[in-house]
């Protein structure tokens, strides 16, 4: 009976870091989509740009390298477990926090790769629904784009969505700061897009893929 107890708890527990490690990338992309801009300083051309991008052409970052894609979480997660040590918070379950974390934009890449791309041990954890399925994130890609963030797992976004998640914060911060969803060119009718875009196009932008790889 301890045995079965315990086997829960650690299950429990693992199923709840997950959620959460995809919770903070889905809320990290929603601010990146909903209220940031490429002009933003900083964050615009670093975070923002390539978000953009994303949403134009998706298929664009499944020719970057994972260190292309993830050196900027790899770095906040090297970060937080530096500052966890002297804390003694390091564990399974943050190490399993930050692994996921910073692997988070490569997984929704694998979102975006067929199945050839992915090979078969990615396919088949996207088969079991350990993974995002890419049927699951197209939701997000689907007009107006303004819902299903997170791009770890199956179960967050469907929670988030049946209490309205994302609509409420946003109505919330509108009502405390009188600042909208921004527009997003990539959404039909919300065009056109930056004329920058048009390098990333995916039959003019051989170039810029072989200067990006
Ligand atoms: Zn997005
Ligand atoms: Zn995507």
């Amino acid at each position: 009976m301890a045995f079965v107890l315990l086997t829960l708890r650690i299950v429990f527990r693992i199923i709840l870091v997950i959620a959460l490690a995809d919770f903070l990338a889905g809320t990290i992309h929603w601010a990146e989509d909903a209220y940031f801009t490429e002009t933003t300083p900083v964050v615009g051309p670093l975070f923002i740009r390539p978000n953009i991008v994303h949403h134009h052409h998706p298929r664009f970052f499944t020719h970057l390298t994972w260190w292309q894609s993830s050196w900027d979480l790899a770095l906040v997660g090297a970060l937080v477990l530096l500052a966890a040590w002297p804390l003694g918070l390091l564990g399974w379950p943050l190490g399993l926090f930050v692994a996921l974390s910073v692997n988070a934009n490569e997984i929704h890449k694998w979102s975006h790769r067929t199945r050839q791309e992915n090979g078969r041990i990615i396919s088949a954890l996207q088969d079991w629904h350990v993974l995002q399925t890419p049927r699951h994130h197209g939701v997000h890609h689907s007009d107006p784009k303004n819902t299903y963030y997170c791009p770890i797992t199956n179960f967050v976004n469907p929670v988030l969505e049946r209490v309205d998640f994302w609509a409420r914060t946003e109505a919330v911060i509108e009502g405390l700061t009188g600042v909208k969803h921004r527009v997003d060119t990539a959404v039909r009718g919300q065009g056109p897009g930056p004329a920058w875009l048009a390098e990333y196009r995916p039959n003019s932008s051989a170039r810029h893929l072989q200067r990006a790889a």
